[in-house]
């Protein structure tokens, strides 16, 4: 009688990892991209203009951290500590999907 092999360890030649995302990727492109009326510099925390995770209407409570991808709303709590963490919870995706999305948007391998 023969096992079933389990197919979770083999998804494909080329495995996606946070690591390599997060090293590739300047949290400023991405928020300038998701944030695009959020007037963001490029150091440390920044207004991050209206939260995307509550019906926001006055700026001022949602900020994002260009260098370390860290967000945090101040009015709704929302709060993550990285680009993969913002990806999921805006488009409210699984761990891996996120990385798959972060991937193909941005051309990372
Ligand atoms: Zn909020």
């Amino acid at each position: 009688m023969q096992k079933k092999t389990t197919r979770a360890a083999n998804t494909g030649s080329h495995q996606i990892n946070a690591h390599s995302i997060k090293k590739q990727l300047n949290p400023l492109d991405l928020y300038r991209h998701e944030l695009p009326t959020a007037k963001l510099k490029k150091h440390g925390w920044n207004d991050g203009g209206l939260c995307p995770f509550h019906a926001d209407n006055h700026a001022g409570s949602f900020h994002v951290n260009v260098v370390t991808g860290a967000y945090k709303c101040f009015a709704c709590g929302a709060a993550g500590s990285d680009v993969i963490a913002f990806t999921m919870a805006l488009y409210g995706l699984k761990f891996v999907e996120a990385l798959e999305q972060l991937a193909n948007d941005w051309g990372l391998v």
